[in-house]
């Protein structure tokens, strides 16, 4: 059974190389073998409209990734948990040979120094990361590292925790996303014994040597989180013990996080971690292409690197499809032609199923935006940015003329879509945080 939770982490990394970040957190966020015989897989999902989606969307893609990593063509059987309930009774199976997570080392063995690829990008944030890893406690702490999705900030997360087991197997390191702090936290308050369950809590978080916090950005609004986090990194920080921090923004961006947090946070190291450019992304691919032996051609890494330009993970995840359908074509080097596949047949899926009606529903959902303020006449910045952002959107991948688009947003001028069209092209050359919301909005609006 052991054996099966090694390969099931090679299953799951593949398939979320496979499917974009939002449907995979959305739909696999509980996706765990039950059982595993001659024949076929019990896999379990979080609730019953996930096993819906995962068997109308991507069930080819699971049955592709169990092949790969079993060599077998075994049958996929999907529960919800109710019928995982049903199933447990009825074939009485046995506690033991139900799979369970075991304590291990928390980090994934993949994320080190070593494998991240140090570029202009993300030089300074590399070197404040190993110096942390190096001298624990002693040079910038906190260290804060924030920037747009899918740059490495998990990974340099990892990468330290790593390099600090092994240096010292006895260190009390851990590694929490912000969301099973608060979880955390939350079930503490639920228990029946609370002052016990709080102790407990309490004594969890303030007996390590290293925390980590990723994401950091979700603790915005939990005003009881905030205040328990306060307390935990106060005390660690006053042992000298190191604080480690990720967040998509940095902390004075992060909506109503208290003021004495975001102080604490600036006393240590804040960097970003910016959007790797050409040369790097290339480095990244033949990287990760050497790891996985994958055979590419040059040709076709370098025009992967061009066509994919902020997220890494998506990056990697355009490597493994274009090495993936060269291998079903039965070859045995993945070139051009296979990348040049990957990318036309995505611009034109998105593009087949897309409206303006939807583009600037996902633009207002996104933002927090009514779509009547977005479509009407204010001129406050909180609306004329979604609103500037779906025209542009709606330009970019509808390739609707400019008039039409005036119709749509209450009978604009074009001169004035026009404008705005040419606004946020200009912004997303050359301002990186409107490179990485259009980014996220059509990450998005891939995932339907
Ligand atoms: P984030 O946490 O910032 O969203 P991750 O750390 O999860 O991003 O990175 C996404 C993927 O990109 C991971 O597979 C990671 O290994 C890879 N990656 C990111 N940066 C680098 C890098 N500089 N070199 C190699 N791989 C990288
Ligand atoms: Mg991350």
């Amino acid at each position: 059974m052991q054996d099966l939770e090694l390969k099931w982490e090679k299953i799951i990394e593949k398939l979320r190389m496979r499917i974009s970040t939002f449907s995979y957190d959305v739909w696999f966020k509980q996706f765990e073998p039950i059982e595993l015989d001659n024949e076929k897989i019990i896999i379990l999902t979080h609730s019953s409209s996930a096993k819906t989606q995962i068997l109308r969307n991507y069930i080819d893609k699971v049955n592709d990734c169990v092949f790969e990593v079993l060599g077998e063509n075994l049958e996929i059987v999907l529960l919800d948990p109710k019928e995982k309930e049903e199933y447990i009774e009825q074939h009485k199976v046995k506690e033991e040979t139900i799979v369970k997570k075991e304590e291990k080392n928390p980090f994934n063995e993949k994320y080190t120094f070593d494998n991240f690829v140090v570029g202009k990008s993300n030089q300074f944030v590399y070197a404040a990361a190993r110096t942390v890893a190096e001298h624990p406690g002693q040079r910038y702490n906190p260290l804060f590292i924030y920037g747009g999705v899918g740059l490495g900030k998990t990974h340099l997360l990892h990468a330290i925790g790593n390099f600090l087991l092994e240096s010292n197997k006895d260190l009390k390191i851990m590694y929490v996303t912000c969301e099973q702090f608060m979880n955390d936290y939350v079930e503490s308050l639920a228990s029946p014994t609370k002052n016990k369950a709080t102790m407990e809590f309490r004594g969890k978080y303030r007996k390590l040597d290293v925390l980590m916090v990723d994401d950091i950005q979700f603790i915005s609004n939990k005003t009881g989180t905030q205040e328990e986090f306060f307390h935990t990194f106060n005390d660690l920080y006053q042992a000298h013990k190191q604080i480690i921090i990720s967040s998509d923004k940095p902390p004075k961006e992060i909506e109503t996080l208290e003021e004495r947090l975001k102080s604490r946070f600036a006393s240590g190291l804040i960097h970003d971690i910016q959007s790797p450019d050409l040369e790097t992304r290339i480095a990244i691919l033949r990287k990760k292409s050497q790891q996985e032996n994958y055979m590419i051609e040059d040709e076709a890494i370098n025009f992967i690197a061009e066509k994919t330009d902020t997220n890494i993970r998506e990056l990697e995840g355009k490597l493994s499809q274009v090495y993936f359908l060269a291998t079903l074509a039965g070859k045995k080097t993945a070139g051009i032609e296979e990348a040049k596949e990957i990318f036309d047949g995505q611009e034109e899926q998105i593009k087949d199923e897309l409206t303006p009606e939807i583009i600037i529903d996902k633009v207002c959902n996104y933002f927090g935006a009514s779509k009547a303020d977005v479509l009407g006449k204010k001129k406050s910045k909180d609306i004329v940015e979604p609103r500037m952002i779906s025209i542009y959107l709606i330009s970019d991948i509808l390739d609707l003329p400019l008039k039409s688009i005036g119709k749509i947003f209450g009978g604009r001028d074009h001169t004035t879509i026009m404008h705005s069209r040419n606004k946020i092209t200009e912004e997303y050359k050359n301002n990186k945080k409107t490179q990485n919301i259009i980014n996220e909005i059509k990450e998005l609006l891939k995932s339907g």
